[in-house]
């Protein structure tokens, strides 16, 4: 840990405008994402997006979705956000889910259901999952936490999931296979449909992770584009992560996972009776939590609209094409062919890390890739206007890299 010279507790009371000029001033040593430096960790849809966002964060921030006795307002929130994301993903009719406050949370109740499911087949087995190799590290941590063995499986030279590899590496006790749509690290769709069928056929829970994806596909999709089916339609499929603070450009704390029915969602529910308080029951890993990321959520949907989401798309998928036109300009190929605007891109003969250290000067954070070797791009609306600098930078970059020994590559996330 970084020496601490300064405690966030004084003796005193403070000063409220010094400490939001402290807070400000704090933000300042970091990326600019606002101006398109940063891909990734943000997802931002406009300025009116955000402000219509945190207004409702504002006004449900001391709502606890712990209790939906005390706070019905969320538990209703909660269950027409869930209704939508569940009609956008081809929803059956027998389908429910969960609001969580991430990806990460989303895939631990969906392994959790799984693992419930398995062991009341197998009680003495360990259970073991199949995933492709791109799958996110969120299915190596719960597998820790859940003492589930993981398989990951290489992908085929498309760096998409492998189904027949796949299927190769189930066993008696495999209890859970996943497809990302698309996956983190090129942006590519799994084939789940495939996979899917594999999963019928050995009657094994199948779990779609479209936390990018989700709240994306459909209206990249309305636009024209091609996108495989990976939702609710697709025979097989138990249960899907999709995130809200990613393309569904909301605040961050909000997701959700859906399942294919009742009877597979309430193995992921907790309830409790032998304590003093009675009956403790939650739906999701946390307890106490504030509801203004699920108002935010809400108030971005009901404000965006399929219109504003299919708009907003129109914009971002346009940079992404004008981006992947301009690659062989840039001495760059694509990796693949990427569904939606999360993209991975090659320089041809460049130093990663001298590239990375390069854009580095001029404010960019570079995500870099160890399979393919590559660079990794996320687009929103904070990359809006700063599309050509960013091809200007790269190529300049690049350029000085060749010339560059190359080191060996480490890459942090
Ligand atoms: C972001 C992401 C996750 C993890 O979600 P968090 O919101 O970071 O907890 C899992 N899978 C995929 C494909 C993701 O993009």
């Amino acid at each position: 840990m970084m020496k601490v010279t300064r405690h966030a507790l004084g003796d005193a009371r403070g000063d409220a405008d010094a400490i939001r000029k402290d807070l400000q001033q704090m933000l300042s040593g970091d990326v600019d994402w606002r101006n398109g430096r940063l891909q990734g960790l943000n997802h931002f849809g406009g300025d009116d997006v955000l402000e219509i966002a945190e207004k409702a964060h504002r006004i449900f921030s001391s709502t606890n979705p712990v209790s939906r006795r005390a706070f019905p307002s969320v538990g209703q929130l909660q269950d027409e956000i869930i209704a939508s994301a569940i009609k956008l993903m081809g929803g059956q009719g027998e389908e429910c889910g969960t609001i969580t406050s991430g990806g990460t949370e989303s895939i631990f109740l969906a392994m959790l259901a799984a693992r419930e499911r398995f062991r009341l087949r197998r009680p003495d087995a360990r259970p073991e999952l199949v995933i492709p190799e791109t799958a996110h590290p969120a299915f190596n941590k719960h597998a820790h936490y859940l003492d589930i063995k993981v398989i990951r499986v290489a992908t085929g030279e498309d760096f998409r999931a492998d189904p027949a590899a796949m299927e190769r590496a189930f066993g008696k006790d495999t209890m859970m296979v996943v497809g990302s749509a698309p996956s983190y690290p090129c942006g590519l769709f799994d084939p789940i449909t495939e996979i899917a069928q594999i999963a019928l056929k050995h009657d094994v829970w199948m779990h779609v992770d479209a936390c990018i994806g989700g709240f994306q596909a459909p209206f990249v999709k309305a636009l024209g584009y091609h996108v495989p089916d990976f939702g609710f339609t697709v025979p097989g499929v138990c249960s899907i992560s999709a995130d809200l603070h990613k393309y569904g450009f909301t605040l961050k704390g909000a997701s959700v996972v859906l399942f294919a029915s009742e009877e597979l969602r309430a193995r992921s529910l907790f309830r409790f009776t032998d304590w003093p308080r009675g009956l403790y029951a939650t739906d999701s890993f946390s307890g106490t939590r504030s509801g203004g990321p699920v108002a935010a959520a809400w108030a971005v949907m009901r404000y965006l609209g399929y219109e504003g989401y299919v708009d907003l798309n129109r914009r971002i998928m346009r940079m992404r094409d004008n981006l992947i036109s301009g690659l062989q300009d840039l001495d760059c190929e694509l990796v693949g062919k990427p569904e939606l605007s999360l993209i991975a891109v090659r320089p041809r003969h460049a130093d990663l890390a001298a590239v990375s250290d390069e854009m580095a000067k001029h404010g960019w954070i570079l995500n870099l890739l160890l399979k393919p070797k590559g660079v990794q791009i996320m687009l929103n609306i904070s990359h809006e206007g700063h599309m050509e600098k960013f091809a200007d930078d790269m190529k300049r970059s690049i350029s000085v890299a060749k010339n560059t020994a190359m080191r060996e590559l480490s890459v942090e996330y």
